[in-house]
């Protein structure tokens, strides 16, 4: 069984078209189906590795080292999903396909056109996903952007031909628009109905509708909307503001019908649902007592998307910790200013925390203000998690405070330190030189093994784990007899024991930093063990502090 659906959205950005379309995903897995999570992003950009984490958020790595749109990371979050370089396509790879064979005389001489050209390469890429594993059910489909933009028109007709060749059970539509409240009273369809006409006219007529709502809405609304928009009253569902957790929009959508009315349109058999993985997070979420906080020490503060994984594993860890977890962002640079950290991160500071996070990050601002962070986090026993430069901060930190070489450095922010603690991989050095700086890092998923005793063996409970890179510098093995003789511990390396991968701080409750980002891989109903370990211990040096 091959079925597609498309989820488009209108009226405007950011009303949850992933996280909606991810929701879908998880309750047709509730009932048994095989899902796969397909994105197609309209930028020219050939993926989003290149791309300043302000505008586009953060770049999610999957296993094969494809740097794609966060949304990815909602697919891996709420579906078993596999997700590839396969699983995110852009205008940019489609047109870099198509000119390439072009090029080659793949053509035989035809001009080549946006249609059939373009569409067929992207139809393509959608039916090689379905095809990947026979026993792929259902491929959904999201198109980024909203219907009118001139960049997802070739999306949407590529959308509009696979509905008509497959037909309309095997290829649906869902779209997603807004109902917005004027003047805190009146709650406006009319949106909603030009941006099903927009749909229209690009020659697809929406099978079901995702209204995002700051409420329920009630049946009139409802019957008013499918009224005007040609869409059965029974497929009209509400995504309306949660007070709780977006993990909670399977269970709400379900409650409505949402797989049910998708199932039948498919013309599936109604199988049972099991939503019991939701049902016991929700519980986990509501039994949670007391609250950690959790200083994030980054320099993209002010976009929640940037660090966005970072925050879902730290959120999913507070679940299986039975304890929320506040994020307290802190800008990097606020902290370089500060003369003592203790004014910000201690107890009577402005933002205190009991844990200290330091996520990955390129380029030199607001260095030495993590650095400065994990100084705190080291000598007042904070748990501190280092991830990817965060990593690398603690090493920086070390070589300045305890081998007291001041200028210690990475070499991506002072070439010319004495010390070069952490520097460019060999393999790095001439793609650097070249300039090719697009998916050129050490990227995707490798092996790493860990050594009894550490931290990290502990949490994960595993010698041998996989995890994902993205990064083109590393600790420095020239150093390693003096960091250790000084009693940095090293808990992992690459699998040929090349490569440094987790440093531990001695004497310490839980300072952890890791080369790779674990953070890709934490779902709510599977917490990331790392990520885990760290809130217990959080939990735990809090507990000693205020018994
Ligand atoms: N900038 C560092 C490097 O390239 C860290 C990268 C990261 O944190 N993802 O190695």
């Amino acid at each position: 069984m091959n079925k597609f659906i498309f989820v488009s959205g209108g009226v405007c950005s950011s009303l949850g078209k992933g996280v909606a379309a991810s929701s879908l995903g998880a309750l047709l897995e509730g009932r048994g189906l095989n899902v796969r999570m397909v994105k197609c992003d309209p930028y020219i950009n050939v993926d989003a590795g290149t791309m300043n984490p302000y505008q586009h958020g953060e770049v999610y790595v999957t296993d094969d080292g494809a740097e794609t749109d966060l949304d990815l990371g909602n697919y891996a979050r709420f579906t078993q999903s596999p997700l590839s370089r396969a699983n995110s396509i852009t205008t940019g790879q489609i047109y870099k396909a198509v000119i390439e064979k072009e090029r080659e005389g793949r053509f035989l001489g035809r001009t080549i056109q946006v249609i059939p050209h373009i569409t067929d390469e992207i139809k393509g890429r959608i039916m090689a996903v379905a095809k990947e594993d026979p026993d792929t059910d259902v491929v959904i489909v999201e198109i980024g952007g909203t219907v009118g933009d001139i960049e997802s028109i070739p999306f949407l007709e590529a959308a509009r031909q696979m509905i008509n060749e497959q037909g309309r059970t095997n290829a649906l539509s869902v779209h997603l628009t807004l109902i917005p409240e004027v003047a805190q009273c009146e709650l406006k369809t009319k949106p909603t109905q030009h941006s099903v006409k927009a749909m229209q006219e690009q020659g697809i007529q929406p099978d079901v509708l995702i209204c995002r709502a700051p409420v329920m809405l009630d049946d009139p609304t409802r019957m008013k909307i499918s009224n005007f928009t040609n869409v059965e009253l029974k497929a009209v569902f509400v995504s309306f503001d949660v007070s709780t957790t977006t993990y909670e929009l399977p269970l709400i959508f379900s409650k409505q019908g949402l797989d049910q009315v998708v199932l039948e349109k498919m013309g599936v058999a109604i199988r049972h649902a099991n939503l019991k993985p939701w049902t016991k997070m929700m519980e986990q979420f509501h039994s949670r007592q007391g609250k950690l906080r959790i200083g994030i020490i980054g320099k993209y503060m002010e976009l929640h998307d940037a660090y966005k994984s970072v925050y879902e594993a730290l959120f999913h860890a507070g679940l299986a910790n039975a304890v929320e977890v506040e994020l307290v962002k802190v800008d990097s640079a606020l902290l370089e200013e500060a003369d003592d950290p203790e004014t910000i991160l201690g107890a009577n500071g402005s933002s205190p925390v009991d844990g200290v996070l330091v996520p990955g990050g390129f380029g030199s601002r607001g260095i030495n203000g993590m650095v400065k962070a994990a100084q705190w986090a080291r000598q007042n026993k904070a748990p501190y998690l280092g991830i990817c430069l965060g990593m690398q901060i603690m090493v920086i930190e070390w070589a300045r405070s305890v081998l007291k070489w001041d200028d210690a450095d990475s070499t991506e922010f002072n070439e010319s330190t004495k010390h070069p603690v952490v520097s460019l991989l060999e393999e790095q050095v001439d793609i650097i030189k070249s300039g090719n700086m697009g998916a050129t890092m050490r990227l995707g998923k490798s092996e790493t093994l860990i050594r009894a005793g550490s931290h990290i063996q502990a949490a994960y409970g595993d010698k041998s784990i996989w995890e994902r890179h993205r990064h083109r510098y590393e600790f420095a093995n020239k150093y390693l007899v003096e960091m250790t003789g000084s009693g940095l511990i090293l808990g992992a390396f690459t699998a040929d024991g090349s490569l440094v991968e987790c440093v531990e701080w001695p004497d310490h409750p839980w300072g952890v930093g890791v080369q790779f980002h674990p953070e890709f891989k934490s779902k709510p109903i599977a917490p990331h063990p790392l990520f885990k370990a760290f809130i217990n211990a959080t939990k735990l040096t809090k507990g000693k502090e205020n018994p």
